[in-house]
């Protein structure tokens, strides 16, 4: 893990952390919030936004087969999704062959489909984490790691990934 560590600290995370199952708490009011409270779904079939079927008991047991996850912490959400995707390619490529990101997708600084246009790289979508009801704010301050409503755009982003590494 200390080469997916690295690959982190390489790409400007604040933190990378390896962490269990146990540590990631879901709750399915996340879901509510996700499909009803967000900005991003006045289309709930967006592709970086819908489930694809997966239901809130179904995701949950999916990331809980996986027994080794990185939380990566990033204050720069673009950089955290392109690093979650780095990750993930070199778990995969080191033979971690399930090795999956999980986290909203960012990657680029602007999103076509935020713009009512097609996404030029579908394939390079995750799932987000929200839909899968994660409880971000939970899981993060369990570990110690600072996340909180932001009450103004100026104020310091805390972003965080998984990457389900195997
Ligand atoms: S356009 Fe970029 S940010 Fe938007 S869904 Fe596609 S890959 Fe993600």
């Amino acid at each position: 893990m200390e080469k997916y560590i690295g690959i982190a600290e390489q790409n400007g995370a604040e933190q990378a952390l390896v962490i269990s199952p146990e540590d990631i708490f879901f709750d399915r009011r996340v879901i509510l919030k996700c499909r009803w409270g967000c900005e991003d779904q006045s289309d709930p079939n967006r592709i970086k936004c819908g489930s694809r079927g997966l239901d809130f008991e179904t995701a949950r047991a999916t990331v809980r087969e996986y027994e080794t996850i990185l939380l990566i912490h990033h204050h720069d959400r673009v950089k955290l999704s392109q690093t979650a995707r780095k990750i993930e390619r070199a778990a995969f490529l080191d033979g971690h062959y399930l090795a999956s990101a999980l986290h909203c997708c960012n990657l680029c600084k602007s999103c076509s489909i935020d713009a009512g246009k097609p996404c030029p790289t579908p394939l390079r979508v995750r799932p987000c984490d929200q839909s899968f009801g994660v409880d971000v704010y939970k899981t993060a301050r369990r570990l110690g790691l600072p996340c909180k409503p932001l009450q103004s755009e100026t104020e310091t982003q805390n972003r965080y990934a998984f990457v389900l590494i195997g």
